[in-house]
């Protein structure tokens, strides 16, 4: 298998299982149940008046591959380039463009290809500490770091949306620092950024064709370089010792998912207890926690380890913002290694910051 196939089966397979978890983000098991019938989630119900819509976690997902692509393309400060991306998300939440882009901005509208496509321009319960600290970021234009943190959320919305991290570079040390640059950027507690951190590790291995369980060590090798990284250690063992088939409750005994470690944790058990990706897309959204992170998550892991080729075909077909999704894996697969760089105007599609 490919590195495309891996890197687009993890794109589009994390779209997926966002939006097979999009209708039941925090309902119960038995609340799933009886909207979806007694075996739960079998396929895409009704969620934001359509089958198959992803929500934020896919959307900033999007918005963190557009900035590699920009830094790669243009040079330039990475975090940097990942801030004014997930600015340009927040504008597509209905934030004017005028609040959305920092005091040291002054450009009348957002640019790049992006940014135009009219699908984004949607709410899909956008995640209230990502929106909050963007937002902020657009009144003070100060950046958050690790080192300055603005808040102490270890929400799953730094994690969430870190798996096109694994692109940027060979070396998990890299790798685990850029994710976890990324997530501080409004997540200030370590297990907020940590976990991303790792996420975008074990995302890397897949796509080097590392089995998970091997992927998982060498992130927890970059993890324990790093201060208060025991609460993402305690959870990633759980998930590893954790046996068995994922049932709800088996998922559930590891934790909510709507917090980085955990949501990661969930998401690493039902990816390694499940022999094919379609199995574990449905394992990762039927459970009473925060369906369209673990979803999304596990599905950005099942992706890159069995590749496109492998997802059901019915949920790609039916999957909102496909072409888009695939564009923009293309687009990263010519530049970050395989295939031909498309030409000059990726650099209007992707401009400097
Ligand atoms: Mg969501």
């Amino acid at each position: 298998m490919n590195l495309s196939s891996r890197f687009r089966g993890s794109l589009l397979a994390g779209a997926i299982g966002d939006a097979l978890g999009a209708a039941t983000e925090f309902d119960s098991i038995d609340r799933i149940r009886e909207i979806a019938g007694p075996d739960g989630i079998t396929d895409f119900i009704e969620a934001y008046g359509g089958i198959g819509k992803i929500t934020d976690d896919t959307q900033m997902t999007m918005f963190t591959l557009e900035a590699l692509l920009r830094a790669r393309i243009n040079g330039g400060d990475v975090v940097h380039a990942l801030q004014m991306a997930y600015q340009r998300w927040l504008h597509t939440q209905g934030v004017p463009w005028t609040r959305a882009r920092g005091p040291k901005n002054t450009s009348e509208e957002p640019d790049g290809w992006l940014i135009t496509v009219a699908e984004l321009f949607s709410r899909r319960a956008p995640g209230l500490t990502c929106f909050g600290e963007l937002e902020a970021y657009g009144r003070t234009g100060i950046q958050p770091s690790i080192d300055r943190p603005v808040n102490n959320s270890k929400g799953c919305g730094g994690v969430m949306r870190a798996a096109p991290i694994a692109l940027w570079s060979d070396d998990p040390a890299e790798v685990f620092e850029l994710g976890a640059d990324s997530a501080a950027l409004t997540h200030g507690h370590p297990s907020g950024y940590l976990s991303s951190g790792a996420f975008a590790v074990i995302v890397q291995q897949l796509l080097a064709g590392v089995p998970l369980r091997y992927a998982v060590d060498v992130s927890i090798k970059e993890l324990v370089k790093h201060r208060m990284h025991e609460e993402q250690l305690t959870a990633l063992e759980a998930a590893l010792k954790l046996d068995g088939p994922p049932t709800p409750e088996r998922v559930e005994s590891l934790g909510q998912g709507n917090i980085g470690e955990t949501a990661l944790s969930m998401s690493v058990y039902v990816a390694l207890n499940t022999g094919d990706p379609n199995t574990a897309l449905l394992a990762a959204v039927n459970h009473s926690g925060d369906s369209d992170s673990t979803g999304s998550i596990c599905g950005n892991l099942v992706g890159a380890m069995y590749g496109e080729e492998a997802l059901q075909s019915s949920w790609l077909n039916r999957l909102e913002l496909r072409e888009a999704i695939e564009r923009l894996a293309d687009d990263a697969l010519a530049e970050f290694g395989v295939g031909t760089k498309s030409d000059d105007r990726r650099v209007s599609r992707y401009p400097a910051d």
